[in-house]
């Protein structure tokens, strides 16, 4: 397998973030380019909030093929973008930005990757039974993703409680799912009617991410139970504390690598039009792991 050179035929893709010094995504994209041979390079570019229009005007000026956009932008980078699909504009959050000849089109691969993600972990959507622990920005993208799906019912929780009562009124607006909003501080009141009752559990918020590993949502183990898929959509640490304790009380349970996996998948497909060896890309971030 032989790296592409950068020459003056490469086309360029890249992350609009701030920070993005930890991102991983640039490790999981060169391996597919260069598995390929495609002639494309993906570059990080540090995007303070106050600039973002100028980058967004520098992407068409550039000609830059199209961009992944992450935290602080998702929401923001919207107006900015001459057409959103329906998907995106549901969530209403963008994480990959296609530029066809000047016209910039935004899409959210986040809940494309988490639905697959779930699938393959045999969790089948239609007619889920869910909780979703935070209100943010992946929670809105899970949440609608599942809504879409046909999922029965949501539960969400955040310490915030009114951006859960926000997110579950949209959710039962926009789609058949039924969403309750229950305060943070019930986290560990609801363990029977609640968890036990949900297939599948999904936690969103940063809790327990690197570097705070030690950190875990306040659930108790009896919440959890056998035939239950319990999923964290932090992939730094691999096994978060709130992993590990749903894996002790006999849960299956699922990290958050696949969904990154998985929305980069569809941002490649969607950049270059061709599909990318996956077990490359999977190799491209296990060798961020750490990083
Ligand atoms: P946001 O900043 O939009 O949301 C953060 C969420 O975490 C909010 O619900 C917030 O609650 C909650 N939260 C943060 N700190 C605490 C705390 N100490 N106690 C209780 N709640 C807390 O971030 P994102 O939604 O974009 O990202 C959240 C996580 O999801 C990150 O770990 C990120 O890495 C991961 N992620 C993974 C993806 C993947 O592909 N695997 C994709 C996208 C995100 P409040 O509303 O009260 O502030």
């Amino acid at each position: 397998m032989e790296t592409p050179l950068i020459n003056g035929r490469t086309r360029v893709v890249g992350i609009f973030g701030d920070p993005v010094e930890h991102t991983f995504s640039p490790a999981m994209h060169n391996a597919a380019f260069a598995a390929l041979c495609l002639n494309f390079a993906y570059l990080p570019f540090r995007v303070r909030k106050e600039e973002l229009p100028a980058a967004v005007a520098g992407l068409r000026a550039l000609g830059l093929v199209g961009v992944n956009v992450t935290v602080p932008h998702k929401e923001a980078v919207l107006p900015y973008l001459d057409e959103v699909t329906p998907e995106a504009k549901l969530i209403g959050a963008v994480n990959t930005v296609v530029n066809r000849n000047g016209r910039l089109t935004g899409y959210n691969t986040d809940a494309t990757g988490f639905l697959r993600a779930l699938r393959e972990a045999g969790c089948e959507p239609a007619g889920a039974e869910a909780v979703v622990l935070g209100a943010g920005g992946a929670a809105r993208a899970v949440c609608m993703a599942l809504g879409m799906a046909g999922a029965r019912r949501i539960v969400v929780f955040n310490r915030t409680y009114e951006r859960a009562q926000a997110l579950s009124r949209e959710v039962q607006a926009n789609t058949e799912t039924t969403a309750v909003a229950l305060p943070w501080e019930d986290l560990n009141k609801r363990k029977a009617d609640v968890f036990q009752a949900a297939g599948v559990v999904i936690q969103t918020t940063s809790i327990g991410m690197h570097p705070e590993k030690s950190a875990c949502p306040a659930v108790s183990p009896a919440a959890f139970r056998k035939n239950q898929l319990v999923v964290d959509l932090i992939y730094n640490p691999v096994e978060t504390r709130f992993l590990q304790m749903a894996a002790e009380a006999g849960a299956a349970t699922q990290n958050g690598l696949r969904m990154l996996l998985y929305q980069g998948i569809a941002a490649f497909e969607l950049w270059t039009g061709s599909s990318p060896p996956e077990e490359i890309m999977l190799q491209g971030l296990a060798a961020m792991k750490g990083a």
